[in-house]
């Protein structure tokens, strides 16, 4: 697939505006607010695709005529998020510059093929965010769906990803699928929505340095007025002063140098996590060679394979050891989960090829 720069800009864009939009005052006066920050596409959400019924659900078709007085006063080029065909004809008819497909769409490829036939034969600019479940597949296949509709002008957002439990996070950045489709397609924008990556305003300015030093070509940031107000994600805004503080102390790396002494000194540590990476799959080859083992005296003895006892020991052990070695708590979790899984399948393999029926493994910890 090859695309066309949605924006085309030599530097991060800013891509800045309410979450939703609440009342035609509420809009310009962020529009007003945001139009000396530097900039470059205003949002606002008119149909909001909210978590649980009751909470304001968007003000729908209207606040269209909202974003086209933001054009006309401040001339800045507008998005809203699009899930169904009808939002599609409507954006078209009031003149929106660029949609946006929202993560609880993505996932859903009826909705993003209808989205795709409904554009066909327009060249407007599509941002698709990634679906709320960490399926890099599903990202793509909205992206390729809008592509083979004829759409070159494709962007991706990210956005995070949902999880169940506590996290620093609202939504954990899973940062690794970003740079994997950054690498996928080189000529695609890819930017950065911080916003509902964080959830609160206090980790905001961190995390917009990071998007920065990992090369995103943009930010998304949800800004409001008066941000406690806000009727939708108000933990999360900050007002429009702030948000030019906050993209103004960004400090933008650049991606290399040719710098000798720079480049002896990356080539030293390169070479040392090279080996300390081969060292690790050595050690986790290992691993998986007693897990095995222990699979085979547990048949052999006729043990029953599921030791949850085991497995909450391992992971206490772990995570206390994480702690001491300054590695997250969401790490520890992560690196025990592609552990615990790569050890069923070994240990599944031993157990069903030489006595098949006698143990269901499941998704349960095997108690290694
Ligand atoms: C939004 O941008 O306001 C929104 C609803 O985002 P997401 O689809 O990422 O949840
Ligand atoms: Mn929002």
């Amino acid at each position: 697939m090859t695309f066309q720069p949605v924006f085309d800009l030599k530097r991060p864009i800013f891509i800045a505006g309410p979450c939703s939009a609440e009342t035609e005052e509420q809009v310009l006066a962020t529009a007003r607010g945001l139009k000396d920050q530097g900039v470059d596409l205003f949002r606002a959400g008119i149909w909001k695709p909210r978590t649980r019924p009751g909470a304001f659900e968007g003000i729908g078709t209207q606040g269209l005529k909202w974003l086209k007085r933001v054009k006309i006063e401040t001339g800045l080029p507008v998005t809203t998020e699009v899930a169904n065909a009808q939002h599609v004809y409507d954006c078209l008819k009031f003149g929106i510059d660029v949609l946006w497909i929202g993560a609880r769409t993505t996932v859903n490829p009826f909705s993003v093929q209808e989205i795709a036939d409904a554009l066909e034969g327009t060249d407007i600019p599509v941002l698709v965010k990634n679906p709320v479940n960490p399926d890099y597949k599903l990202w793509v296949g909205a992206i390729e769906r809008l592509h083979k509709a004829g759409l070159r002008r494709v962007a991706a957002i990210h956005r995070g990803f949902s999880s169940y439990g506590d996290s620093k996070y609202r939504n954990v950045p899973r940062w690794q699928m970003a740079i994997d489709l950054m690498q996928e397609f080189p000529d695609m924008e890819v930017i950065c929505d911080i916003s509902h990556i964080c959830g609160r305003r206090d980790i905001l300015a961190e995390t917009a340095q990071k998007a920065y030093d990992l090369n995103f070509d943009g930010l998304m940031v949800e800004v409001h007025p008066t941000p406690d107000q806000a009727w939708s994600d108000a933990a999360q805004q900050v007002t429009p002063e702030r948000f030019g503080e906050m993209t103004r102390a960004l400090i933008r790396r650049a991606v290399t140098t040719d710098d000798p002494d720079f480049l002896a000194r990356m080539e030293n540590s390169r070479s040392a996590i090279d080996d300390i990476d081969e060292e690790i799959i050595h050690l986790i080859a290992q691993r998986m060679h007693l897990v095995k083992e222990i699979g085979a005296i547990k048949k052999d003895k006729n043990i029953a394979v599921l030791q949850p006892e085991r497995f909450r020991a391992l992971r206490e052990a772990l995570q206390k050891r994480g702690e001491k070695n300054e590695l997250s708590p969401e790490f520890i979790s992560m690196f025990l989960e592609a552990i615990h899984q790569e050890s069923i399948n070994q240990q599944e393999q031993i157990i069903n090829g030489k006595a098949a029926g006698k143990v269901v493994a499941g998704n349960l910890w095997l108690g290694d």
